[in-house]
């Protein structure tokens, strides 16, 4: 039985609100226009005496919605909770009100008392989120077994979760397998050591709570986070008993860049030009190559970014290759001690501590660091290769000499598809569809396959431009596209082995964070614990499959008719498939179609004869709703015409309100949300681009009711960009003005 709804308003006249407004006409809005029984203004609400009337009305009057009209909900969040029976709704008149607006003013006033209608209104159709609870196994699968899975599966081991560890080769170890040596990464940071491998697997192998499959790909993965089902195949036999994980830590590292593209640099036309592969595997195994046979050499030369920071090849820096040249040069030098050996770089990048290292190799005999850009490569008469060399550090064109020339070639990720390693290629060979016979996904974004999803959207996890996992690059790197996945070291982006140790420590917290939240129904970043999720009123669904291709998160799949299968732990809670529903049959407990639309009818609307136009701005919550409250405290003033609905995202907005906004009499209105683009920062992908390809529709709308396109203007904000705000709702109020008013307005 649905429980009765009993609102409760608290007014605080503190923080200056009671000397700009006129507190008994705010609280007459509540009680007399909006029928409130409790309405309490106090002057210092947050303090224990306000907050204890709060609880005290609550046990009394049975009151489970409290409307508190004070300052932002960013601040004191925790002293306004009042236990998971109770919805609190903050309505801001000190940021969004009194601190960015004439005081005792009667369009101020109009702005509070719009603010606190909205404020109820909301609470009235919003219910209290129960959280979704399903059975959550608690093993964390580590996919790959070089560093990063190993220190992965250590880290979860021992925060006290099972772990299955996979590999496809026969042995763990990854690339430390092919490696003879590291640099050194304890005090003084000079030295060559070991690289630990021999240790790191032991620890693994000893270790309970770990268990280790080697020669095994993945061949199947379904189900969702807390759920996941995983199909092996182990020495090429597909496994009969799929197993069930929790999360999965996705570190299947990288391979080479194609040398095979680096001609321009002699590779593959001279032979004694190699990469520094090659060169790390004649140390660590003593087998000859090409240009390293036996026969006496007196120089050597390093090419730094082969492939690396170059538009034309890869445009990064793959992070290792200096380092790894420096290393190489030492080995040389000890097997070599006579050669002289040089280094041709754009920039020297050695990380952190590996600086030391590069400071001691510049202070040994016949090793020569030049910098520029490297030219042309003729192969002499003696059978050295002479590297012309272009604006060297005195500015000139320089020429060197050198027996053996060494490529230090980029990495990509595994996840990149493709021919792309010549050697030591650690991409899942396997192509053929693991789909259950549907078809996957058009989307170009995912990568090789190697978890094998059966998800709707595709196989593998989204990636960028260059095969990297997508994540947001700011805010949440460890987080990829698809829930309770999590990408740790080199197939993330590149980096050395301090570096890929920290991040498979990132990783696995987040697989374990992942674990908890969906055992409490909670959700993960970025909307870290919220208990709301879509509910979807299939009865009325046309199978228009909007919803399915837009989350951006994979999480709804869709049976043979097209309609969605939500599965709830995969959820983000971005709301974009509110957005995109063109029935309006998704909405959340606490975010819904009616909710908002009550939102905005509840604004009262002057009459055309008052000439004062009404906007509407709905604003993301993630960036440009919290620059509200930036504005407000550095008190920059802006037009009072405004009223700024906060939402989920850009893209969880759904058309329905701006339909119902114009036709409540609303002049204009503003979407202001998150960049997007190439280095996007909308927290949930892909909202603000999504907002932004519907408003073509809604354009198309406004023609057809012969109102100006102008009247809804969609905008990109960051958060250092606050100042914009005012600006831009100022020169917006100003151009409806001179458009003159909504010609719909009372009708
Ligand atoms: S669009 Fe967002 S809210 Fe909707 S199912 Fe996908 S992740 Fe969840
Ligand atoms: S967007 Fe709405 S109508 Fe379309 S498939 Fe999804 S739930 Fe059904």
């Amino acid at each position: 039985m649905a429980i009765e709804t009993k609102v409760g308003v608290y007014l605080c006249s503190g923080c200056t609100i009671g000397e700009c407004l006129n507190m008994d006409e705010l609280a007459k809005v509540a009680t007399d226009e909006c029928k409130i029984p409790v309405c309490k203004t106090d002057s210092w609400l947050c303090n224990e005496k306000g907050i204890e009337t709060i609880k005290k009305d609550i046990e009394t009057e049975g009151l489970n919605r409290i409307v508190i009209g004070a300052c932002s909900n960013r601040f004191l969040s925790d002293e306004f909770k009042f236990g998971p029976n109770v919805m609190v709704d903050r309505v801001n008149l000190r940021e969004n009100v009194v601190w960015t607006h004439k005081p005792n003013d009667e369009d101020t006033q109009m702005l509070g008392s719009d603010y606190l209608r909205m404020g109820i209104a909301k609470v009235k159709t919003s219910e209290i989120p129960e959280p979704f609870t399903t059975e959550i196994n608690e093993t964390i699968l580590v996919v790959g077994g070089g560093v990063a899975g190993m220190t992965s599966a250590l880290a979860c081991a021992d925060a006290g979760y099972s772990v299955l560890l996979t590999e496809k080769e026969p042995v763990l170890g990854g690339w430390l397998n092919k490696t003879y040596k590291a640099v050194s990464t304890s005090m003084p940071f000079t030295e060559l050591e070991d690289t630990g491998l021999e240790e790191l697997v032991a620890k693994v192998d000893d270790n309970d709570k770990i268990k280790v499959i080697t020669s095994c790909l993945i061949k199947k993965i379904s189900g969702q986070p807390g759920q996941f089902t995983v199909t092996l195949k182990i020495k090429n036999e597909v496994q009969k008993e799929p197993l069930t994980v929790g999360a999965i830590v996705q570190a299947t590292g990288w391979k080479q860049y194609n040398p095979d593209k680096l001609g321009h640099l002699g590779f593959g036309k001279f032979d004694n030009v190699i990469t520094n592969l090659q060169v790390e595997e004649y140390f660590k195994t003593g087998k000859d190559n090409s240009a390293m046979n036996g026969k006496p050499i007196k120089s050597f030369a390093f090419i730094q970014c082969a492939g690396s920071r170059d538009e034309n090849h890869l445009p990064y820096c793959s992070s290792v290759c200096c380092t790894a040249s420096l290393k190489q040069a030492m080995l040389i030098r000890e097997k070599y001690p006579d050669a002289l050996i040089y280094i041709i770089y754009k920039d020297i990048r050695t990380l952190a501590q590996n600086e030391l290292f590069y400071k001691r190799v510049q202070e040994e005999d016949n090793i020569f660091f030049t910098k520029g850009e490297v030219g042309e490569l003729t192969k002499d008469s003696d059978g050295s290769i002479t590297i012309d060399i272009d604006k060297s550090l005195l500015g000139d064109k320089i020429q060197i000499k050198s027996d053996v020339v060494i490529l230090a070639t980029g990495m990509v990720p595994s996840t990149l598809p493709g021919d792309v390693a010549l050697e030591n290629d650690s991409a899942n060979p396997e192509e053929e569809s693991n789909l259950d016979g549907k078809k996957e996904a058009e989307s170009a974004e995912v990568g090789a396959k190697i978890l094998n999803l059966t998800y709707r959207q595709g196989t593998d996890l989204p990636t960028l431009k260059y095969g990297f996992p997508d994540s947001h690059y700011i805010c949440f790197p460890y987080e990829t596209r698809r829930t309770g996945i999590y990408a740790a070291g080199t197939v993330r982006s590149p980096m050395d082995i301090t570096a890929v140790k920290n991040d498979a420590y990132g990783a696995s917290l987040k697989a374990i964070q992942l674990i908890t939240a969906a055992k409490l129904g909670k959700a993960v970043h970025p909307r870290s614990g919220d208990q709301s999720y879509p509910d979807f009123f299939l009865q009325r669904c046309t199978q228009c499959k909007r919803c399915t291709e837009e989350c951006p998160f994979g999480t709804l799949d869709e049976d043979d008719k097209g309609t969605p299968l939500p599965n709830i732990t995969r959820c983000r809670r971005c709301g974009i498939c509110l957005g995109s529903c063109p029935e309006r049959i998704i909405s959340f407990k606490d975010y819904s179609i009616n909710m908002i639309s009550s939102m905005i009818k509840s604004v009262e609307i002057p009459d055309e004869f008052e000439e004062k136009p009404r906007i509407l701005a709905f604003l993301c919550e993630n960036d440009a709703y919290p620059s509200l409250d930036i504005v407000g405290k550095y008190r920059m003033q802006f037009d009072p015409n405004v009223r700024v609905i906060p939402v989920k995202c850009l893209g969880a907005v759904n058309v329905v309100w701006i339909a119902d906004a114009l036709s409540r009499g609303f002049d204009g209105i503003l979407l202001i949300g998150c960049k997007h683009g190439d280095d996007y920062q909308c927290h949930f992908i892909k909202g603000s681009e999504l907002a932004e390809k519907r408003m073509d529709n809604v354009q198309e709308k406004l023609k057809q009711l012969v109102l100006e396109p102008e009247r809804v203007q969609i905008h990109q904000l960051s958060i250092d960009e606050y100042k914009k705000l005012p600006v831009l709702f100022n020169e917006f109020v100003e151009e409806i003005t001179e458009m003159g008013l909504n010609p719909y307005k009372g009708m």
